[in-house]
C-alpha cells in the first residue's frame, strides 16, 4: 500500500526544508524523483542527495512556479525524462511577516502568487499528464496559518487557507479521473523559512514550545510519513482533506 516503485514525482521547492524531507520520504518507498526550485545549485545539491540504487537518477530543474512559462517548462521536463507524472508535492511557498497594513499591493500579490497560484499553476499542468495515466495524487502543503489568523502573515495566511479550499475544489473536480488532492497542514517546523519567522517576530520561539502539545518545533522529517501516504495507494479512497502535521498544535485550547 506504501510502495510507490514507477511513479514519478514531482516536488516543487524540493531542493531544501520540508520538500526535501518529503521527497526523501518518497524516494525511499521507489518514487522517481524531479525537484523544482529558483536556486539551481540548491536543487542539483538536493537531487543528487535524492540517488537510490536502482532508481533513474533524480531530475533537478529550475524554474519559477509563478511563472506560467515556468511551470509549463518543468513539467514538459518530467514528462520528456520520465515519459508521465503521477505524483505532485506543491509545497513552494514564501513568507514575509508585517503587520497588514504595511503591506504593499505588489508583496501582497506576490505572497498569494508564491503560496496559492503556484499550486493552481502546477496542478494544472501536471493534470493533463495524470489523467493519461488513469490517475495521480496531489499533495498541497498548507500551513497551520490555513485555520488560525496570525497578525504578521495576513497574505500568508490568506493563501494557504485558499489552499485549503482549492484543494476540496480540484479533488471534487478530477475524483472520475481518479485523483486524489488533498493537503497537508505542517505545524512549526524547523527550516530556513522559521529561521527568518524567529528574526522578525519577537518572542516567536518561546510561544511555539508553549503552545505546541509535544512540547518541541517540528523537523522536516516529521512530514515524511503523511507525505508518503497521501502520495500512496494507500490513499486512494482519501481526497479533499487536510492533515495537520503539528505535535497537537491546532488541537490544544
Ligand atoms: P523553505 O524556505 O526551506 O522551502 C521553500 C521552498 O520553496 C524552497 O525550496 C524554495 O526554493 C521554494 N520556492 C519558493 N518559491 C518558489 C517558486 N516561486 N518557484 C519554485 N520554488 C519556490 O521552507 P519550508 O521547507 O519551511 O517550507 C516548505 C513549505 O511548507 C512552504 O509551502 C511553507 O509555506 C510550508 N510550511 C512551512 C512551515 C514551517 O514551519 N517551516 C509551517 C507551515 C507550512 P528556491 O528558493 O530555490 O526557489
Amino acid at each position: 500500500m506504501m510502495d510507490l516503485g514507477g511513479k514519478v514525482a514531482l516536488v516543487t521547492g524540493g531542493n531544501g526544508g520540508i520538500g526535501l524531507a518529503m521527497a526523501g520520504a518518497l524516494a525511499d518507498a521507489g518514487a522517481t524523483l524531479a525537484l523544482v526550485g529558483r536556486n539551481a545549485d540548491k536543487t542539483e545539491a538536493a537531487a543528487a542527495s535524492l540517488a537510490r540504487e536502482g532508481a533513474p537518477a533524480p531530475l533537478a530543474l529550475t524554474g519559477d512556479m509563478t511563472e506560467e512559462q515556468g511551470v509549463a517548462a518543468a513539467v514538459a521536463r518530467v514528462a520528456a525524462q520520465f515519459g508521465g507524472l503521477d505524483i505532485l508535492v506543491n509545497n513552494a511557498g514564501v513568507n514575509d511577516r508585517k503587520l497588514p497594513q504595511d503591506y504593499t499591493l505588489p508583496e501582497w500579490n506576490a505572497l498569494i502568487a508564491g503560496n496559492l497560484t503556484s499550486a493552481f499553476l502546477v496542478s494544472k499542468a501536471a493534470y493533463p499528464l495524470m489523467a493519461a495515466r488513469g490517475g495521480g495524487k496531489i499533495v498541497n502543503i498548507g500551513s497551520i496559518m490555513s485555520i488560525f489568523g496570525s497578525p504578521m502573515s495576513a497574505p500568508y495566511a490568506a493563501a494557504k487557507g485558499g489552499l485549503v479550499q482549492m484543494t476540496k475544489a480540484l479533488a471534487t473536480a478530477w475524483a472520475g479521473d481518479n485523483i486524489q488532492v488533498n493537503a497537508i497542514l505542517p505545524g512549526w517546523i524547523d527550516t530556513d523559512m522559521t529561521v527568518t519567522a524567529r528574526e522578525q517576530v519577537p518572542g516567536l520561539n518561546d510561544r511555539v514550545l508553549a503552545r505546541t502539545p509535544a512540547g518541541r518545533w517540528g523537523r522536516p522529517a516529521d512530514l515524511g510519513g503523511a507525505a508518503l501516504f497521501l502520495c500512496a495507494p494507500a490513499s486512494d479512497f482519501v481526497t479533499g482533506i487536510a492533515l495537520p502535521v503539528d505535535g497537537g498544535y491546532s488541537c490544544a485550547a
